[in-house]
């Protein structure tokens, strides 16, 4: 598998402060604000966060965004609590797939997800397949617009995870 060099748009490197050397937007990893320009923050692909760049966490980080937007815009202090929340199907081939969640500081845990009794995390099987095409609609029509979804929330749920010791 080749994975090539990834950057940002190339925007960025024509302003001064704006990014760092591969053109993706510094901001801080926890409220998302720009660590010099306070009215610039950045989600998704163009940040410079130590995240995934996955779609869920564009969702997350914007629900902070939206938050702490309007908390700058009241004089209010920045929520500084993204914990770099990721949550993927990953598709392992003949239609099978695989859930992963984690987030800055927890590697993906195998155990269950969003509690004991959920789904199983770090197993190969066609169920996640088929929960992966599933989740296309609620997404779409649950989430996107805005509208709470159980167990899909912006912290990464504790409860279910099973903790390897060294
Ligand atoms: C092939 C592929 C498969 C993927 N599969 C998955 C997956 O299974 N699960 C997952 O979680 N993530 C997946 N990802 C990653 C996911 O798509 C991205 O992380 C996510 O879309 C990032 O969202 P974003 O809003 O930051 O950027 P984008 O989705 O890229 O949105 C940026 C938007 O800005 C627009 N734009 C750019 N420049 C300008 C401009 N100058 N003016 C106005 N608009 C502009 C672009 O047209 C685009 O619509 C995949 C990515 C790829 C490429």
């Amino acid at each position: 598998m080749v994975v090539p060099l990834h950057g940002g748009a190339a925007y960025v490197g024509r302003s001064e402060g704006l990014g760092d050397e591969l053109g993706f937007i510094s901001v801080d990893q926890h409220s998302l604000q720009h660590s010099d320009r306070p009215e610039v923050f950045a989600i998704g692909d163009a940040a410079d966060v130590p995240a995934s760049k996955a779609g869920s966490v564009a969702h997350f980080e914007g629900e902070k965004l939206a938050h702490n937007i309007g908390r700058l815009l009241t004089g209010e202090p920045l929520d500084a609590s993204y914990d770099g929340h990721a949550n993927c199907f990953v598709e392992t081939g003949f239609h099978k797939a695989l859930l992963i969640d984690f987030n800055y500081d927890t590697e993906p845990l195998p155990g269950h997800f969003p509690t004991a009794m959920g789904l199983p995390l770090l197993k190969e099987s066609h169920a996640h397949h088929l929960g992966k095409q599933a989740f296309e609609w609620p997404y779409l029509h649950s989430l996107l617009p805005g509208r709470e979804l159980p167990g899909v929330g912006v912290e990464m749920p504790e409860r279910g995870k099973r903790h390897i010791r060294a």
